[in-house]
């Protein structure tokens, strides 16, 4: 899937092209590279910013040149030490069929060892998105038990994980999603003690009161603009707000102002914004954690699979929408 050209404003199908062309698989003879047949795509909402050519934390996409993204392939030749042919890898490729990845960097393309859960959960919950939620909350918002939590865009692949990791801690978790369908999962598979419709909710400062009458401890931002704005009168002293993500505002020419920032203040809170990648270093810790959950039946996980390679353009742009119910995933080959 070919990228056309740099856009403004939001992502179409017809700024992804698909196109065919063909490699030899194989790898050439004595180059360190991997070749891979690539099983399962993610579709994130950080690469609408590759979109768009601007300084970034990481690099727009290059028109012409294949969208790449974070996938779960198969190994299948390898001129490099670290991989074997039939070796199943999590990292970054290309959004095609098959890949050769010269000389990997090792925290570009990862060996999987524990295949106890679906082989694309590396897409999500144990990959980016769940190292994503595991920072964000674990580390950036300091959590205590007992402490009042709300997180937006809860369905998705870090929200509905966030939840989770915060009942896990003995917390009151409270998450908002934009339809019914959503809602019932955040209460019924995922165990948040409430949710709602914030589509529905025509002041969505006044809902927040009625759910946190003392206040939210920590907000999980993965929304921004009038939703920021929403749950900064209903911070409670010394709260924590962890910027994971904006989602509202990734398609606009000019971003929503949020005009009461002063609360921070007012009620102590502070707010930080973090990367997911700069904290791979402790993959090994959260891998640690997530396998006893699983191994315990603690953990959920839910997934919107699409059918074919030819099915990603259309994955990628419903993340902005809302069309996806649960972790984003594009089967591209059977395992
Ligand atoms: P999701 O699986 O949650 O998919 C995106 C969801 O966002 C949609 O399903 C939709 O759900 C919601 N959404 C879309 N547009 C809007 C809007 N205008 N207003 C409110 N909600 C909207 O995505 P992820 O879980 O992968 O990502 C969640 C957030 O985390 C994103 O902001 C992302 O950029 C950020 N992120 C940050 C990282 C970091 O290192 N800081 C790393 C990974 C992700 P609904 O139907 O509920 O509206």
């Amino acid at each position: 899937i070919i990228f056309r050209d740099y856009i403004s404003g939001f992502p179409k199908e017809s700024d992804m092209i698909p196109t065919t062309d063909t490699i030899k698989l194989k790898v050439p003879e004595g180059s360190n590279s991997v070749l891979l047949k690539n099983l399962y795509l993610s579709c994130d909402p950080y690469m609408r910013g590759r979109m768009t050519q601007s300084d970034s934390y990481v690099p727009a996409f290059t028109p012409g040149k294949p969208i790449s993204g974070y996938a779960v392939s198969e190994v299948l030749d390898s001129g490099n030490p670290n991989f074997r042919k039939g070796d199943y890898v999590w990292g970054i490729v290309g959004w095609e069929q098959y890949s050769l990845i010269e000389n990997p960097h090792p925290m570009a393309l990862m060996k999987i060892d524990y295949t106890d859960v679906p082989l694309s959960y590396y897409t999500g919950v144990l990959g980016m998105p769940g190292m994503t939620a595991y920072v964000g909350f674990h580390v950036i918002a300091s959590p205590k038990s007992g402490e009042s939590v709300y997180v937006s865009a809860a369905s998705g692949a870090v929200g509905q994980l966030v939840g989770q990791f915060a009942k896990l801690m003995g917390c009151y978790v409270v998450g908002s999603a934009g339809s019914k369908e959503k809602v019932d999962l955040l209460k019924n598979k995922f165990g948040f003690d409430d949710a709602f419709n914030y589509k529905e909710e025509p002041d969505l400062t006044a809902t927040l009161k009625r759910y946190f009458p003392k206040g939210i401890d920590i907000y999980f931002e993965n929304v921004g603009g009038k939703m920021l704005e929403a749950v900064l009168p209903n911070m409670a002293l010394h709260g924590r707000i962890s910027v994971c993500g904006m989602i509202s505002q990734y398609n606009l020419e000019q971003l929503d102002g949020v005009h009461n920032l002063f609360l921070l203040i007012i009620k102590r809170v502070r707010m930080e914004g973090f990367i997911v990648s700069d904290h791979y270093h402790l993959y090994p810790k959260f891998m640690e954690m997530m396998k006893q959950h699983f191994k315990e039946g603690k953990l959920v996980y839910v997934e919107d699979t699409v059918e074919g390679l030819e099915s990603a353009p259309g994955a990628l742009i419903g993340l902005f929408t809302g069309r996806n119910i649960g972790k984003q995933v594009v089967r591209v080959a059977h395992e």
